[in-house]
């Protein structure tokens, strides 16, 4: 098969299972592994239905300027889906996030506009909307609110893990939040398809779905500030909250054990998903997602 363009290469990514960890009797943990995407992440599925979508709606034409508050990869997916209509690009990144991601972006044709890493994507979401108001013929996707985005997962992802499961349905589904695209359009997905399904988010210390105030945290990708307005509470059938520790521990292992080099946020969802899985009857089927590879984090001695 010839390919003829980078975007053919995204979604239909492979699923795995992790083995070598303590389960109950015939569970399996499956893990989609987004890594394989073009762009190295989950987020590609997201950049080129944002900017299809927006092309569509008469938002945007190809003197567009895209703005976008994002920790890297979704900036990463939208300058893979902008590059054939040459559009301008320009991501507000909080300074904490990998400077690979930044790089990445940069070459794509991306300017980077750093917020401080105390403001949060909060700063990051305000800073872009200034620009947006500043910039003529400017359009902001807006990620954290735009519906597009759980549409994404619902209408890929969702799909995807069921037929890689051969038409059966997981017992559970396993998901870490950034944004909360992905787990809530594929939790939306499942909640309509089958009521067995259990719908379980992820989050790092530091992140308020728990109930816990916003703060700190070094795992990348993952943490809510405040609650999605698009994730609705009753698909939330189980919230984990793992701490930074435990994250790497399991991106650390993951590697080791599996030949995986995942991100940290892949390490969450693992530990998450072996806690469900102790959870579960024995022979429970659990799927979770590992949004991206360890290689853009090595600055950061993601395996410290
Ligand atoms: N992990 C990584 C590495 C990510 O970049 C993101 C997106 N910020 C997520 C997980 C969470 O995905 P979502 O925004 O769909 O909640």
């Amino acid at each position: 098969m010839i390919i003829q363009t980078v975007n053919e290469l995204i979604g239909q990514t492979p699923m795995m299972e992790i083995k070598g960890y303590d389960l109950p009797e015939n569970t399996r943990i499956l893990a989609k592994l987004e890594q394989f995407n073009p762009g190295g992440s989950i987020k590609d599925r997201l950049g080129v239905k944002l900017i299809d979508t927006a092309f569509k709606e008469g938002r945007i034409n190809k003197e567009s300027t895209i703005i976008e508050p994002t920790a890297g990869n979704t900036g990463i997916g939208l300058g893979l889906a902008a590059m054939s209509y040459g559009l301008k690009l320009i991501f507000v990144v909080p300074e904490k996030f990998s400077i690979e991601k930044q790089e990445l972006m940069r070459v794509l044709g991306a300017e980077i506009v750093h917020t401080p890493t105390e403001e949060g994507i909060k700063g990051a979401v305000a800073k872009a909307k200034a620009l947006g108001e500043k910039i003529e013929n400017s359009y902001l996707p807006l990620q954290f609110e735009n519906p597009v985005n759980p549409l994404t997962y619902y209408e890929t992802l969702g799909p995807e893990i069921v037929k890689d499961l051969d038409g059966q349905y997981p017992d559970s589904f396993v998901a870490g939040a950034g944004s909360g695209g992905t787990f809530s359009g594929v939790a939306q997905y499942f909640k309509e398809q089958s009521e067995s399904v259990r719908t379980v988010v992820v989050e790092p210390e530091g992140s308020i779905l728990g109930g816990g105030e916003p703060g700190p945290h070094e795992t990348e990708g993952i943490g809510v500030e405040s609650f999605p307005p698009f994730m609705k509470k009753e698909w939330i059938d189980q919230i984990y909250t793992i701490s930074d520790e435990e994250a790497f521990y399991y991106t650390k292992e993951l590697a080791r054990k599996n030949g995986l080099f995942i991100g940290s946020s892949s390490g969450a969802a693992f530990a998450a998903a072996l806690k469900e899985a102790q959870t579960l009857p024995a022979g429970s089927t659990i799927v979770t997602v590992f949004p991206d590879g360890s290689e853009r984090y090595l600055s950061k001695n993601i395996y410290k």
